[in-house]
Parts: C-alpha cells; structure tokens; sequence
C-alpha cells in the first residue's frame, strides 16, 4: 500500500477536527444528552446489551490501530513502539476489560449509538495507525528526553490512574444495589463531578503531547467535544437527582469548570 499525499490526510484531519468543534457545540447549545447509561431512553432505534455494545464499540480501535501500525510500510523505532504500547494498553482495557468490570446487569444501549462510536473510533484509529504505519517521521534519538515527550507520558500516566481509579469507584456504589446511582466522594471526586472523563482527557492530552503530530491531537480534540459535554450533562443529573450534592464540586476541571 503505497501512502496517500501527507498532504491530503492533513486536510482531511483539519476537516475532522472542525467536525469534532461542531459536535462539540451542538452538544452543549442543544443539552443533547447522549443516549447511554443513564442518559438510555427509547427513539434512538433498536438495543443491544450494554456489555456486548461496548465490546463492539471499542475493539475496532485496537485492532485498526494494530493493523494500521504492524502493515505499515515504515521501521518503527524505540518511540513509536512506545506509542503502540501506550494504544494497545489503554484499548485493551477499555474493550475487553472494562465492559465485563461494569455492573449494568439487564442495562442496554442503542445500537444507533454503538454505531456512531463505530464510526468515530474507525477514523480515529485509522488516522493514528496510518500516521504511525505509514507517514510519520522518524522520531529523533533525543526524543525520549523532549519536554514534549516527558510532560506527555506524564500526563498520560496521571490520567490513565484518575481515569481508572475513577471507573472503578463509580462500579463499586453499585456493590449491592444494581443499576442504582449514588453520590461518589472522596479523592478527585471532592472537586469534580467527572474524574474518568478529566483523567481520560489527560491521558489523550499527554498522548498528543508525546506523539506530536495531526492526528492524536484530533484525538484529544474529540475526546473533549465528547467528555466535557457529558461532565456537564453529568454534573446537572446529580444536582438534579441528589438535592444535597456538594455545591462546591464543579463538572470536570477543579475550581473553573
Ligand atoms: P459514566 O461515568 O457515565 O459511567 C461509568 C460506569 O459507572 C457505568 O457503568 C455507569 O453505569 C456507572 N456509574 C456512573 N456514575 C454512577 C453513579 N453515580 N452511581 C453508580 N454507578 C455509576 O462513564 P461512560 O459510560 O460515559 O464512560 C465510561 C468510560 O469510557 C470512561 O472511562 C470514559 O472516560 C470513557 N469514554 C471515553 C470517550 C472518549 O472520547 N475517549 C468517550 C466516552 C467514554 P451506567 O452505565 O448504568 O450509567
């Protein structure tokens, strides 16, 4: 497979990213709250299992991204082999262990909705798979002591923990009573009403930090026009849902937001 004109795959990740710019402003003008998890509700189409509907949703990610990476014309070096790490670690969980960690016994979500997260992690992953397999530069030796590449793994490393550690608090409130919500605290979620989603933006952040290039900063790009819209359609469901809900918690950056 020869490489497309880098040219043309740039155009089309500025394309992508001002898409990614729309979403995010139909999210937040129009309140849309996407209809999975608590937000599931009828007139989005037929359902599937909330377990299995993530498994589809997510598992293309990694196998698109691996393909992309390992058919890729290029030599991979030492850095983007880490980058690969990085990837295959972060989407192994998220589709093959974290949809069987989750307690939404019965719960489902609508396939319409698993499709659209179809579509977005096929693009995505193909545009970071194919910058890595096929057009990207070969990082320099002394990238491993960039500022860029050091702050990123930082971030990286301090909101893969958050993001984890966060997920699994809100599965362990339904410890006895399943498909229930309550109120989380202690930890990040003293200032935050979303620490999975502000850890999953850091890890995305850092990972467009260390990588440097198009198409993981599209990425981190998406990540906020989906999460930050979610952190506050989260944020007005517990306020709505639990009169007492601390009052000085903001939705998913502490203090400002
Ligand atoms: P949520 O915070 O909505 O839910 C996470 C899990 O915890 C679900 O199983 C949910 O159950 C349960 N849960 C949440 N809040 C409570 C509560 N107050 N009481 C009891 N149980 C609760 O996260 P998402 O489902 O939106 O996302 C899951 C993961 O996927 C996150 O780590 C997120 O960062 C990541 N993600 C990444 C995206 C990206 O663009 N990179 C996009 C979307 C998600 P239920 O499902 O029944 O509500």
């Amino acid at each position: 497979m020869h490489s497309f004109y880098p040219f043309w795959f740039n155009i089309f990740l500025y394309i992508w990213i001002g898409l990614a710019a729309v979403i995010f402003i139909v999210l937040v003008v129009l309140k849309i709250e996407v209809p999975y998890g608590r937000y599931t509700r009828t007139g989005w189409g037929a359902f599937i299992s909330n377990r299995a509907g993530w498994v589809l949703m997510e598992i293309p990610s990694l196998l698109i991204f691996a393909g992309f990476f390992l058919g890729g014309n290029k030599v991979h070096d030492p850095v983007t082999w880490f980058f690969f790490a990085v990837w295959v670690f972060h989407y192994t969980n998220r589709s093959l262990i974290y949809p069987f960690r989750t307690r939404t016994i019965s719960k489902k979500m609508p396939l319409s909705v698993m499709f659209m997260a179809i579509f977005f992690n096929l693009i995505n992953a193909s545009a970071n798979g194919y910058y890595l397999g096929y057009i990207h530069p070969v990082y320099p030796g002394y990238w491993w002591k960039d500022i860029r590449f050091i702050f990123g793994v930082l971030a990286y490393l301090v909101g893969m923990t958050m993001n984890w550690w966060a997920d699994g608090k809100l599965i362990r409130l339904r410890q006895n009573n399943v498909n229930e919500y309550a109120v989380p605290y202690g930890g990040v979620f003293r200032y935050v009403s979303c620490p999975n989603y502000l850890g999953e933006i850091m890890e995305w952040g850092g990972f467009a930090l260390m990588a440097w290039n198009l198409a993981a900063l599209a990425f981190f790009m998406w990540t906020l026009a989906n999460l930050i819209p979610r952190a506050l359609n989260h944020h007005a469901w517990y306020h709505r849902t639990f009169p007492s809900y601390p009052k000085e918690r903001k939705a998913i950056i502490p203090f400002i937001l």
